[in-house]
């Protein structure tokens, strides 16, 4: 119960003001945790990124077992990926300065890479997460963009952007340029349809110069915001490879393969197959933990991977 408690209490911090409290599903099909928030009548918000601060508290009432469970869902066997850069900031190139053309390039680079590599190993109902994906460009829309508490709202851009992938292995990023503010998360992912064709998205704050959401990357490559929103895409694709809708690879917290290993990093840069590098979070492996060759996460356990 006390343990119920603090769950609600911190799901009540991360969403005070920001979403009307008799909107939170505190009840979820399985056990109840803080990750598979369900907003009612809204796409689920699911692999949350919380930030840094978040994180270790949440860190701290946590007892997840080391190993994540198939559940029987799908996975995403590949992807189709855009992304939509959503905001009037997005025309003034003093904003925009590497973040449109380095993200181009993480998701151009992301396939096939040591890193996509990590998530190899996870089979759902329709087959096997495969590293090979695809980056089909981007979209930007200078309307005024919202934040990310309706995942409705940010599902309902994704459809109004893109024609989506007839697969149903559509990705859709949406890199919106409002700050966080108050929210405790980075970014999550969700899935939905457009017209009826399953889609997976994914929503991104503005972290500009956001210190609970920034991997402290040093390597003078990439700009802070850039290296910010990199390290969260890493997280967020590879839970919705692995996770799509909420039913497939997640242990016995809720916690999807990018969340096992928030905020901890195996390598000081990990490249990708355009030889472009990212500081980027491990992604956790069940086989790697079963073998003890993985990086520990924030609990100690052995299961992280920055590539394979
Ligand atoms: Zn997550």
């Amino acid at each position: 119960m006390l343990r119920k408690l603090l769950m609600a209490t911190l799901v009540a911090q991360a969403f005070a003001g920001l979403v009307h409290a008799r909107d939170v599903d505190m009840t979820s099909p399985y056990d109840p945790k803080v990750q598979d928030l369900t907003l009612r009548g809204e796409p689920p918000m699911l692999g949350i990124h919380w930030s840094r601060e978040f994180s270790g508290n949440l860190q701290a009432s946590r007892t997840s077992k080391p190993l994540m469970t198939n559940h029987g869902g799908k996975v995403m066997t590949t992807a189709i990926m855009q992304n939509i850069f959503w905001g009037a900031s997005w025309a003034n190139s003093t904003f925009v300065g590497d973040k449109i053309t380095g993200l181009e390039a993480w998701y151009t680079g992301f396939s096939l890479s040591n890193y996509a590599h990590t998530t190899d190993e996870y089979s759902g109902s329709n087959g096997k997460v495969g590293p090979g994906t695809t980056y089909a460009g981007h979209i930007v829309d200078t309307t005024t963009a919202s934040g990310g508490n309706r995942t409705s709202t940010i599902l309902a851009e994704v459809c109004k952007r893109i024609s989506p992938d007839p697969s149903g292995n559509g990705y859709y990023s949406v890199y919106s340029d409002v700050k966080r503010g108050n929210a405790n998360y980075c970014a999550y992912h969700s899935e939905g349809t457009c017209g009826g064709v399953p889609v997976q998205f994914a929503f991104f704050w503005n972290l500009d110069g956001d210190s609970g959401c920034d991997p402290q990357d040093t390597s003078g490559q990439h700009s802070q915001g850039l290296a910010a929103l990199a390290n969260v895409s890493g997280h967020e694709l590879s839970e919705a490879r692995t996770d799509p809708s909420l039913g497939t690879w997640y242990d016995s917290s809720g916690s999807e393969n990018g969340d096992k290993c928030a905020w901890t990093f195996g390598a000081p840069l990990v490249a990708f197959t355009n030889n472009i590098s990212w500081k980027i979070q491990g992604e956790w492996s069940n086989a790697a933990y079963t073998a003890g060759t993985g990086y520990p996460n924030a609990s100690g356990q052995k299961g992280c991977l920055s590539g394979k």
